[in-house]
């Protein structure tokens, strides 16, 4: 009750006495204002963050976990971190991760009745075809499982179209948009988790269901028939088409430790898949409806990547001085997808977090604690590259760990806990558990911050509140006792430590960027990045400055060993 009335007084005073601040009940958290005035100025008019962010993305390309891409773009970084004076920076192997993967060539065109070359994109460990197949297409159309049985023995070696048409709608309401004041103050007076907060959990409708298991049974008959290449139209419309990753098929009860992935060097032969645009897709099947011999033309060549099945972490450190053994963390992921370049996903994040180390870096400041920096591999696959920084580094949980989804929307991703576990989880610790400050993390696209996840943490509260007052005026003034899942602090949350997303203007990345072809440096926000990094180094410097380390929510479980290091 205590929060609604001081969301609504926050809010009031936003818009009644801009520029008053609001007085917590708890002492003032003390903080030296003149450091961010600082940092503000080096993040707003000296900001090399759109260089480097266009290294990330245009130079670099895709960035998918264990390809030689992201690889380059590792070394750039290391580099780049290096140049500006951070020490020790270096990439950190963690796995094995897999197999990696790379797109070398690909066309898809309509060759009859007439020709049109088409929009489209290859998913993710799609193996090459052989070569150029031209030839009529088969459009498997089953609205139930028993229509599948007239596909007998027609499918091999043919150019499948695996989905009906999708209707595509006029976008009358607009792309992009921000977090209004209502999204806000709904955030602000969100129920901690537990009790209804953590953003909403997916639940499948039983159409929606129905749909998963036709489409799972169309996946297994593909797999037993053996066609060339299949073509699904991707969500998405108007030149914007989502693309992950390729797909094998197991029977619906195949618990997920059974199922191979494409990614691992052992994965059965994978069956060559690519994406259509949605108005290139609908196109083929009324042409076919309407009894044209639509004939295509398909070539997929990709390469997999199997001497290294290792993925890298990018580290880097401003080191401390009279509490150089204590650690404040910032970070983000690396590794994207791979039809776009990754940019607002998240090239943003790992932009945000690199000029972060530079303005601490470039205005001297010598901070208290060291301050880390960890670019993660592997995220869109499950957070994997960070929950293995964090298992190496600080501790892991016994026993089956949570799932986490990795790459969904913003509170699609929480940790999928059963919900009555009987026995308390049970926790390695490593020494440096008890020294990490703090972690924050950014990767919610290229919207500026409006605020902080305090991810159930309620003792963070006066403290973020004071850290943000210095950026009201640049729209960031809101906390949320939620957490927001889908990302790497998870990784550090399921340890019992602090660590946080902030909440960030959505932009485009559900409509148009999020693991998709759009998702490019032209759709990236240069003032929102420059207001997120300054953002970021402030909070990393106070982290860094405070007397104590940041307040703790209570283990989540027994620690039943102590390791070193
Ligand atoms: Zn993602």
């Amino acid at each position: 009750m205590q929060r609604r009335i001081t969301a609504i007084a926050l809010m009031l005073s936003t818009f009644l006495l801009p520029g008053v601040a609001v007085r917590a009940q708890a002492p003032q958290e003390k903080f030296d204002t003149a450091a961010i005035e600082k940092i503000k100025e080096e993040g707003m008019k000296h900001s090399q963050l759109m260089d480097v962010l266009s290294y990330i993305t245009d130079v670099s390309g895709a960035r998918l976990t264990g390809s030689p891409n992201i690889k380059a773009a590792q070394e750039w970084a290391k580099q780049k971190l290096t140049e500006w004076g951070i020490q020790n920076a270096h990439l950190e192997a963690w796995g094995p991760f897999g197999r990696g993967w790379s797109l070398e060539g690909f066309s898809l065109n309509m060759v009859k009745p007439y020709y049109v070359p088409l929009i489209a994109y290859p998913k993710a460990w799609s193996p090459s075809t052989n070569g150029a197949l031209r030839g009529p297409v088969v459009y498997l159309d089953a609205k139930a499982e028993s229509d599948l049985d007239k596909y007998k023995g027609k499918l091999k070696g043919a150019i499948v179209l695996l989905s009906p048409a999708r209707e595509v709608k006029a976008h009358f309401t607009p792309d992009g948009r921000r977090l209004t004041e209502e999204d806000l103050l709904k955030l602000a007076n969100a129920d901690p988790p537990g009790a209804g907060g953590g953003g909403p959990r997916f639940q499948a409708t039983p159409e929606q269901r129905a749909a998963m298991l036709l489409n799972n049974k169309k996946w297994e008959f593909i797999y037993s028939e053996g066609p060339a290449v299949v073509l699904e139209p991707g969500r998405g419309d108007g030149g914007t088409i989502f693309v992950q990753s390729a797909q094998l098929s197991y029977p619906q009860d195949t618990p997920i430790e059974k199922r191979k992935q494409v990614r691992d060097k052992d994965a059965p032969p994978i069956i060559p898949q690519a994406v259509v645009s949605v108005e290139h897709y609908n196109r083929l099947i009324r042409m076919l409806e309407r009894g044209a011999a639509v004939q295509l033309e398909v070539n997929i060549s990709a390469k997999y990547w199997d001497q290294d099945l290792m993925s890298y972490n990018v580290i880097g450190e401003i080191p401390g001085t009279d509490l150089k053994d204590e650690i404040v963390m910032l970070g983000a992921h690396f590794d994207s997808w791979h039809s776009g370049t990754g940019a607002t996903d998240n090239a943003a994040g790992s932009a945000v977090c690199m000029e972060a180390m530079r303005i601490l870096q470039a205005l001297g400041l010598k901070p208290r604690r060291t301050i880390r920096i960890g670019l993660w591999s592997g995220e869109e696959q499950g957070l994997l590259g960070s929950r293995a920084y964090v298992a190496e580094h600080f501790g892991k949980r016994l026993g089956p760990e949570p799932r986490f989804g990795g790459g969904g929307p913003p509170g699609a991703g929480a940790p999928q806990t059963p919900p009555a576990q009987q026995t308390p989880p049970q926790f390695e610790l490593r020494a440096d558990h008890e020294k990490l400050a703090g972690y924050f993390n950014l990767d919610n696209g290229t919207g500026k911050v409006r605020g902080v996840y305090m991810q159930n943490n309620e003792a963070v509260r006066p403290i973020f509140r004071a850290w943000l007052a210095p950026f009201r005026d640049m729209g960031a003034a809101t906390l949320s006792i939620s957490n927001t899942g889908g990302t790497d602090h998870l990784s550090f949350d399921a340890v019992g430590l602090p660590g946080f997303q902030f909440i960030q203007d959505e932009v485009e990345y559900d409509t148009r960027t999020h693991h998709s072809n759009q998702d490019v440096y032209d759709r990236i926000q240069e003032d929102d990045m420059k207001q997120a990094a300054v953002i970021m180094a402030s909070f990393v410097y106070n982290t860094a400055m405070r007397d104590q380390k940041l307040p703790r929510k209570a283990l989540p479980g027994k620690v039943v060993t102590q390791a070193g290091k």
